[in-house]
């Protein structure tokens, strides 16, 4: 691998969860994101750097080709749009579901819904394919918050284990998306830099399908269950 290599990891969950991925592929950050303050993070190889940004930031960056490869969380990718970039692999990371929630006993109704969401782009989609018209209110965090002081009727969010949900006294309403974490690669990189993307990108598929390369905090319900229903169909096609 002589070729120089970006990679954009969001920060948090995410860089968290794909660092075994990465590990298999033999890419292990020297620099710690927790407790450096370089902005470029070198790898124990030193044709491969990692910048380690925001989420919503990692679709721009390797659109751009200011890095070659990415891991973006789905909903992020559905909102930022486009087809400016390869998503090549479902990385099974991150595992979460985009919902529609609010208090509980709310019903999606006829009249017109006030929503709070920062995923305003998904959040139009998903309602004009209903043929229905909805007021969105773009917030930036803690969205649960806006339902209860009047804000919103619902939110359109993340939704996890639903305890902050129920926390604040609301509901999942109505599935979006489930979602996970993809491999995402410039267009460019992907054909320039044919070799080591591609050999970049079956380290890391044959990571996700290793059993016990994923740490169990990783894979949460909707991925889980999927894991565990192929593992199921696997043995029943495994010859006896
Ligand atoms: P939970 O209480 O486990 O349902 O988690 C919900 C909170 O965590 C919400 O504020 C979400 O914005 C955030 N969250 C849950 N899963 C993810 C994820 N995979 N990526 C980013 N944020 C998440």
């Amino acid at each position: 691998m002589n070729e120089t290599l970006t990679i954009a990891l969001a920060k948090g969950r995410i860089f968290k969860d794909a660092l075994p991925l990465l590990a298999h592929a033999g890419i292990v950050p020297v620099d710690d994101p927790e407790t450096s303050r370089k902005l470029i993070l070198d790898t124990n190889q030193p044709n491969i750097k990692l910048v380690v940004i925001r989420s919503s930031d990692v679709p721009t960056y390797v659109e751009y080709g200011a890095a070659d490869v990415g891991v973006a969380g789905k909903d992020v990718l559905m909102e930022y749009g486009g087809d400016g970039l390869y998503e090549p692999l479902d990385l099974k990371i991150a595992c979460c579901r985009l919902m529609l929630a609010g208090p509980v006993a709310f019903k999606n109704s006829e009249a017109r819904m006030r929503i709070a969401t920062k995923y305003v782009a998904t959040t139009r989609r998903y309602f004009a394919a209903q043929g229905k018209q909805v007021e969105i209110i773009k917030l930036y965090g803690s969205m649960e918050l806006a339902p209860l002081v009047g804000l919103s009727d619902c939110i359109v969010d993340v939704v996890d284990t639903g305890n902050t949900l129920k926390a604040n006294g609301l509901a999942p309403l109505e599935l979006i998306a489930n979602i996970s974490s993809r491999l995402i690669v410039n267009k460019a990189s992907m054909k320039m830099k044919h070799e080591v993307v591609h050999a970049l990108i079956a380290r890391i598929a044959e990571a996700v399908a290793a059993p016990g390369i994923l740490p169990p905090t990783a894979l949460t319900r909707p991925c889980a269950a999927e894991m565990k229903e192929q593992k199921r169909t696997n043995i029943a096609k495994t010859p006896k």
